[in-house]
């Protein structure tokens, strides 16, 4: 079982919904988090009895959240479908959630076609262990510096 999150700016939610209903069997396996809008649509999709971890909208927090979820190592998988045509009020945490996602090497989907080279890759299925760079050196070094 893996933890996905799933997210999209309004211009590509059409787009997540459709891939999310092509691969429902497969996304009911798994636990679900999404920020607030995408999270109503997801549950719509996947039908009323199934339940997403539903977190705060993306312009109140919500992607801040699911950085923070990838910090403390809870999320296993981002489906981030954000849009490249328009400009944000939360463009910053939008950086900020894809900066936290590279840094601790989590599998990431920004449109439908890398989304299907994921979830039909064999390491799917698999209980991959992501490898997380060692920053404790990092981590020293700032502190001798403070
Ligand atoms: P939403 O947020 O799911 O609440 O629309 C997504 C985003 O804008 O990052």
């Amino acid at each position: 079982m893996k933890r996905i999150a799933l997210v999209a700016h309004d211009n590509r939610k059409s787009d997540l919904i459709e891939w999310v209903k092509f691969n429902k069997d497969n996304l009911l396996k798994h636990d679900l988090f999404c920020t607030g809008t995408t999270g109503s649509m997801v549950e719509n999709a996947l039908g009323e009895n199934y339940r997403v971890t539903r977190l705060k909208s993306g312009p109140l927090g919500g992607d801040q959240q699911l950085g923070a979820l990838i910090a403390e190592e809870e999320i296993d998988l981002l489906i981030f479908f954000w849009d490249p045509m328009a400009s944000h009020p939360h463009d910053v945490d939008v950086k900020a959630l894809l900066r936290l996602s590279v840094l601790y090497n989590i599998p990431t989907a920004c449109n439908r076609s890398t989304a299907d080279f994921i979830i039909s890759s064999s390491l799917y299925g698999s209980n991959y262990k992501r490898i997380v760079k060692d920053y404790s050196t990092y981590i020293n070094r700032s502190l001798s510096e403070v």
